[in-house]
């Protein structure tokens, strides 16, 4: 049987969380030291272990049959790749920043500057909608550091936290593209034995962010409360109620969404709920 082929990265700030997603998908790999070419041992995949800017390539091209990768990078590359699915990890931004003690007049200040940057293509592509005409001068690591060496007037590249242009005395004026990791595929149609292993694949990924934002809770809500309690609840469909030794009492159990759970505990309280407990929900198939 010919194994799904996954381009993933190497090393680096994806290698970690698309190690942990595909870990709980259930997916266990064979060799613990990593080699180029890694089978699982219980489901029909394979990894291909790369630098992220040569994934793209590898997909298009047929080398891997899908790939997870920063949607920089794909956008950069330009490859004939799709994206099947946004996995909402590493999440960044490509942004223009300039040294903090200038004043920034807006996107014009850009014209006739020399912008120091990793990714031309995503920068040209920007410059030209906006009609700026500026020096692209491309390098490949540390371009934070462009400015105080005199190389460049401003930078284009990745932020997360931005502390690392805090550090060189840098500050974010545009932000241009959002990224975050994503699942890719070719325009090849697979096989149906392989589009059947990356179907499995998605429902498991599916699964795993689905609970991954969701957060199971149970309560104890005297009897004559629970109408109360329940309408505040935004349950999956409805919640369960169990009996409780106590005839007055009961147990309620519900899934909440963890954005809006500080909002809800605190009217679930005040509706009459005690003993509130918070459990992490490890897979949740919808
Ligand atoms: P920060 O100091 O957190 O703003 O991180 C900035 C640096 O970390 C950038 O120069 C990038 O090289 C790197 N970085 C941050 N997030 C990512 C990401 N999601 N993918 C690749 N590199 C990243």
């Amino acid at each position: 049987m010919s194994l799904l082929r996954i381009a993933v990265q190497s090393k680096g700030r994806l290698y970690d969380e698309t190690m942990e997603l595909l870990s709980e998908a259930g997916i266990k790999l064979t060799a613990v030291k990593r080699t180029l070419l890694v089978p699982s041992r219980n489901f029909p995949v394979e990894l291909l272990f790369l630098r992220d800017d040569d994934i793209p390539d590898s997909v298009a091209s047929g080398t891997a049959d899908i790939g997870i990768v920063g949607l920089n990078e794909v956008m950069e590359k330009q490859r004939n790749v799709e994206i099947v699915r946004p996995l909402g990890f590493s999440r960044c931004r490509l942004s223009l920043a300039i040294p903090k003690n200038i004043e920034y007049t807006g996107l014009a200040w850009f014209n006739n500057r020399k912008i120091a940057t990793s990714y031309p293509v995503i920068l040209d592509e920007f410059l030209k909608k906006n009609g700026i005409k500026a020096d692209i001068h491309v390098i490949t690591g540390s371009v934070e550091i462009a400015p105080g060496i005199g190389l460049a007037d401003a930078i284009f590249d990745i932020v997360s936290s931005g502390s690392t242009l805090v550090s060189n005395n840098l500050a974010e004026v545009e932000t241009v593209v959002k990224s975050e990791a994503v699942l890719i595929a070719g325009s090849k149609k697979l096989s149906a034995e392989k589009q059947e292993v990356l179907d499995e694949l998605l429902f498991r990924i599916e699964a795993v962010k689905a609970a991954g934002d969701r957060k199971y809770i149970l309560m104890n809500v005297p009897k004559d409360k629970l109408d109360e309690v329940i309408s505040v609840l935004p349950g999956i469909k409805s919640p369960t109620v169990l009996p409780l030794a106590d005839p007055n009492w009961c147990s309620v159990h519900t899934v909440l969404e963890e954005k809006c759970f500080w909002e809800i505990i605190n009217k679930i309280k005040s509706a009459g709920a005690e003993g509130i407990l918070v459990l992490d929900i490890e897979k949740m198939v919808l």
